[in-house]
C-alpha cells in the first residue's frame, strides 16, 4: 500500500473571504472532486477539507437539491421497516451524531448553536386513525422493542392530551422522544458557508459524468466536454448519480428518483399548534406534520415512481390535505405559503451506497433515499476517513456498493474491489 498523504496543518483555518467558484490554481489539481453539492456532497467536501485534503464541489447550484425540499426529520425510530436493521444501526449511529453535529457546523458557520439550524428535540408521535391504522403501528412498536428502541404506546386520550389539536378520532398512539428534527434549508446555507471556509473550492458547472483514463477516475468531464482533473472522485449527485456519463455498464447499482411532495403552512404566532412531530399512515398513505420553531409547518409527503418530474399536483396536494386534515382538522385556517416537490435518491434495498464503485479512484456516496438529512453527519465522517486512508471504515461495509455485485475478490465490481482504494498520494 501507498503512502497516505498527512493532512496539512492549517488547511481548516478561517477562511474568510475564500470566494466560492474558485478552481484550485493551475497545476494543483484537488485531490479530490466530489460531483453534486447537496447535503451529501457538502458534508463530503467539508470534512475532507478538514481532514487536510484539497476538495472542489461541481454542482451548477450547491446547497440545493432533494434536502432543500425535505422535512428534516432525524427519525430513525419511526422510520424503521422490517428488514432494515443494518440500516437502523447507521440510522441510530448518525442521529446520536446531530446534537454536537448541529452545534459545530453553527458555530462554523457563525451562528450561535444548533437552534439555529432548527435542530429541535421536541420528539415524535405516530398516530393511528382507525383499527387497520393501529394494527400496522402496534407491528411496528413490537419491531421497535425487538430492536431495543424506545417508543411508548399511549391511548387515543393520551396522545391528545400531548398534543391537543389532534382529531377526536385518534384511536392511539406512539410516543417517540429520540426521533428529533431539524431545518434542511438552514442546515445547507450553514454547510455551503462551512465548506467554504475548511476550504473547499466550488465549481458552479454540471459534470457529464467522471472522466476515466486507463481505467481510473482521473476527475471529470463538464457538460461542455471541457476536462477537470482530481486525484479522486466522489459522486453525490443524489438521484442523478445513475445518469451520470462515463462509468462502466453494471459498476453502480441502480439509483431511482422517488418523487415527493411537500406543503408549507404557517401557524399563528404565539398560539401553540403542534409541540412535536406528528405522523401518521391514512389508508395505506404516509403524512406527517413537522411544526418549526420558525413558526412553519411542513406536510410531507407523497412518494412516487414518477421518473424525473417534479410537478406539484393538484392530486398530490389534494391528498396530503386531506390525509393532515383527518389528523389536525384545524390547520385548514392556517395559510398555506408554498409546495414543491424533489426526488428521493432510492436504491434496491432502500439503504445508502458508501464506498469505492470498482474503478480505482471512483468513490460514491449516494442512494440515501428517504434519510439523507439523518444520515449526513455519519456519510461526512466515513467518506473522509475512507478518502484519507483508502480503508472504508468497519460501519460502513454494510453498505459498500459492492454489495450488488457477484462475489469475488479482485474482480471489478466485486465486494473486494469495492472496499479498499489506494490512499491519496503526494503530488496527484
Ligand atoms: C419530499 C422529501 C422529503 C424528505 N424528507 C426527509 C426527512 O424528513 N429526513 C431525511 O433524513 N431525509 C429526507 N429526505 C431525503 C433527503 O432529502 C435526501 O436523501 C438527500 O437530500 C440526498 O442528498 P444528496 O446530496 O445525495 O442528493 P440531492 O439532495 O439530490 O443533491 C444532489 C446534488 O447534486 C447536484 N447534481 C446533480 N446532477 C449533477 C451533475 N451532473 N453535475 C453536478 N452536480 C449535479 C444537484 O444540483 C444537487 O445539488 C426527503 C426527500 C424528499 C424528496
Amino acid at each position: 500500500m501507498t503512502s497516505v498523504r498527512p493532512p496539512r496543518p492549517g488547511v481548516p483555518a478561517s477562511g474568510d473571504g475564500v470566494r466560492a467558484d474558485t478552481p484550485p490554481g493551475p497545476g494543483h489539481a484537488p485531490d479530490v472532486l466530489v460531483i453534486g453539492g447537496g447535503i451529501i456532497g457538502l458534508v463530503v467536501a467539508r470534512r475532507a477539507a478538514e481532514r487536510g485534503l484539497r476538495v472542489t464541489v461541481l454542482d451548477p447550484e450547491p446547497a440545493g437539491g432533494a434536502a432543500r425540499v425535505a422535512a428534516g426529520m432525524l427519525a430513525a425510530v419511526t422510520e424503521l421497516h422490517h428488514g432494515e436493521e443494518e440500516l437502523l444501526e447507521l440510522n441510530l449511529a448518525s442521529a446520536a451524531l446531530w446534537p454536537a453535529f448541529a452545534d459545530e457546523l453553527a458555530e462554523a458557520a457563525g451562528l450561535p448553536d444548533g437552534s439555529a439550524l432548527g435542530y429541535r428535540r421536541g420528539g415524535t408521535l405516530a398516530v393511528a386513525l382507525d383499527a387497520d391504522d393501529r394494527a400496522e403501528l402496534r407491528d411496528l412498536h413490537a419491531l421497535q422493542t425487538r430492536c431495543g428502541l424506545e417508543a411508548r404506546w399511549l391511548t387515543g386520550r393520551e396522545c391528545r392530551r400531548l398534543e391537543p389539536m389532534l382529531a377526536p378520532g385518534v384511536r392511539g398512539g406512539l410516543r417517540v422522544d429520540g426521533d428529533h428534527q431539524v431545518d434542511p434549508r438552514r442546515v445547507l446555507d450553514a454547510l455551503l458557508v462551512a465548506a467554504e471556509r475548511a476550504g473547499v473550492t466550488f465549481t458552479r458547472r454540471e459534470a457529464r459524468g467522471p472522466w476515466i483514463r486507463s481505467g481510473r477516475a482521473v476527475g471529470a468531464v463538464l457538460d461542455d466536454g471541457t476536462l477537470l482533473a482530481a486525484g479522486r472522485v466522489v459522486l453525490a449527485a443524489g438521484s442523478r448519480n445513475g445518469l451520470l456519463e462515463g462509468v462502466p455498464e453494471g459498476l453502480l447499482p441502480p439509483v431511482r428518483p422517488v418523487k415527493g411532495q411537500v406543503l408549507r403552512l404557517r401557524m399563528p404566532g404565539g398560539i401553540p399548534f403542534l409541540s412535536r412531530t406528528v405522523r401518521a399512515v391514512v389508508r395505506g398513505s404516509h403524512v406527517y406534520l413537522v411544526p418549526r420553531a420558525s413558526g412553519e409547518l411542513v406536510i410531507g409527503a407523497t412518494s412516487e415512481e414518477q421518473g424525473w418530474d417534479t410537478t406539484v399536483t393538484a392530486g398530490g396536494v389534494y391528498e396530503l390535505l386531506r390525509d393532515a386534515h383527518e389528523l389536525v382538522p384545524g390547520l385548514t385556517e392556517l395559510p398555506l405559503v408554498e409546495s414543491t416537490a424533489g426526488l428521493r435518491p432510492g436504491t434496491p434495498d432502500n439503504a445508502p451506497l458508501l464506498g469505492g464503485t470498482g474503478v480505482p479512484g471512483l468513490l460514491i456516496a449516494g442512494g440515501h433515499y428517504r434519510n439523507g438529512v439523518l444520515l449526513a453527519p455519519i456519510t461526512g465522517d466515513l467518506m473522509a476517513e475512507y478518502l484519507v486512508t483508502g480503508l472504508l471504515p468497519e460501519r460502513a461495509r454494510p453498505f459498500s456498493p459492492g454489495r450488488f455485485a457477484p462475489v469475488g475478490a479482485g474482480v471489478p465490481g466485486s465486494r473486494a474491489a469495492h472496499d479498499s482504494v489506494p490512499p491519496i498520494e503526494e503530488g496527484v
